[in-house]
């Protein structure tokens, strides 16, 4: 389907792809953390001994090549593996970024020591990545970084400030944009990324607490930290070609609408095989949206499997599915008979959790206005 500039191919999974699901079901059945409430939000469940054991089944890095420890699979098989985690409310946020963008960054713009040094261990699960884009003065608009970068014998200085670094206190690496040329009239030149060690002299990380009480993002100080040649990616100055590419991969996986997808579930159980019309009518209309935006989503794999970069397509499906993530808990606590439940039932708790991250969908990743803002341009509005 093409809608002046849109373009969204209708995807069918292929067999091997749909035979995964009883694999992937009864992994998750067996390795699932005892006591573990299952969250279908990818930033929410760290746990390394379940990455590990996805690693060891050979579910992370399934597109990279075998000579990287990857699994040489399809990007419609990758899908529905990561589809049905999010489902099933695993506990994935150990290798999500690195599986899902690190690498792919890597494989398209690093060189062949650098895949050979990094990938292997993020596909076995043992070695994690954040994202070091946002600063305190600098998060939509991300061209005006100022994390500074300068050259010297053998590497670069850099000195700085990130911010709502994920998971920066337990990942191993940031990819860090930083601004390595004052770049003139032109805002996008001069920006490279670099391979930074979180655990490295001159990085300080200071956790960051959210409205849940959690602390799962953090500040991260650059205080004359020297970074190795050999750790820039790409072309120092290509950064944001680089870094708008790896946005792509970011923004259209099926954890863009699926974060509210447990507190769902519960809602399903606890109306039970006879809702009434009006709950009958919710879950409906709330299965409709999931069918909808899974078709669309399914259809950037395909592009991604086709070596297309659809960054718009993306932008589109993230801007909807987040949208509807955050409607969900709204929809549900208006909702009666069921309503959310009784405290402490799996759907109050599964509930409460969801709304209070719930702000953040709209936010994390790119936020909505910065999303329609990419849609119009590619929809030739602006
Ligand atoms: C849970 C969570 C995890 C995150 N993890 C990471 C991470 O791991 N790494 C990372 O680098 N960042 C991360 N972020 C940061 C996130 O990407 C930024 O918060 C986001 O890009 C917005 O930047 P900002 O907070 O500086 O807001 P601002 O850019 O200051 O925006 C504030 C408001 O103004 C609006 N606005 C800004 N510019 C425009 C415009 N031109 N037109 C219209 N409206 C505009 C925005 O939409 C927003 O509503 C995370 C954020 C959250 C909430």
């Amino acid at each position: 389907m093409t809608f002046q500039g849109l373009h969204f191919d209708p995807v069918r999974l292929p067999e091997a792809a749909e035979r995964l699901r009883a694999e992937v079901r009864a992994f998750v059945a067996e390795h699932m953390p005892a006591d573990y409430l299952p969250n279908s939000d990818f930033n929410e469940g760290h746990s390394p001994e379940f990455t590990r054991a996805l690693g060891r089944r050979g579910w992370i890095g399934m597109t990279w090549p075998a000579q990287y420890g990857g699994g040489e699979r399809t990007f419609f098989e990758r899908y529905v593996v990561t589809e049905e985690l999010l489902a099933a409310g695993a506990p994935v946020s150990a290798h999500w970024i690195a599986d899902r963008q690190s690498g792919p960054l890597l494989l398209r713009y690093g060189t062949e020591a650098q895949c050979a040094r990094y990938l292997p261990g993020i596909a076995r699960g043992e070695t994690y990545f954040s994202i070091g884009m946002s600063e305190p003065d600098s998060g939509s608009d991300l061209a005006s970084v100022s994390t500074r970068a300068e050259a010297v014998q053998g590497g670069w200085v850099v000195n700085g400030t990130k911010v709502w670094t994920t998971d920066a206190h337990r990942n191993h690496h940031m990819v860090t944009l930083v601004r390595t040329d004052p770049g003139g009239d032109n805002r996008h030149a001069g920006l490279s990324q670099l391979v930074v060690d979180l655990h490295g002299e001159g990085v300080t990380v200071r956790p960051i607490r959210n409205i849940a009480g959690g602390e799962d993002f953090n500040e991260v100080v650059f205080e004359d930290c020297f970074v190795a040649d050999e750790d820039v990616i790409g072309e120092p100055g290509n950064g944001w070609e680089q870094v708008t590419s790896e946005l792509s991969y970011e923004r259209s996986g099926p954890e863009r609408f699926l974060s509210a997808f447990r507190v769902f579930v519960e809602f399903v159980r606890a109306a039970g095989p006879e809702p009434d019309e009006s709950t009958a009518a919710l879950i409906g209309r709330i299965a409709s949206h999931i069918m909808t935006l899974r078709k669309m989503s399914m259809s950037v794999a395909g592009m991604l499997q086709d070596g297309k970069s659809p960054a718009v397509e993306a932008a589109l499906v993230k801007q909807l599915g987040n949208d509807f993530e955050k409607l969900v808990p709204e929809l549900l606590r208006l909702a009666p008979p069921v309503s959310v439940g009784v405290a402490g039932s799996a759907l109050r708790r599964s509930f409460e959790q969801t709304l209070l991250h719930s702000p953040s969908f709209t936010v994390r990743g790119g936020t909505r206005e910065i999303l329609r803002g990419v849609i119009a341009r590619g929809l030739g509005l602006r």
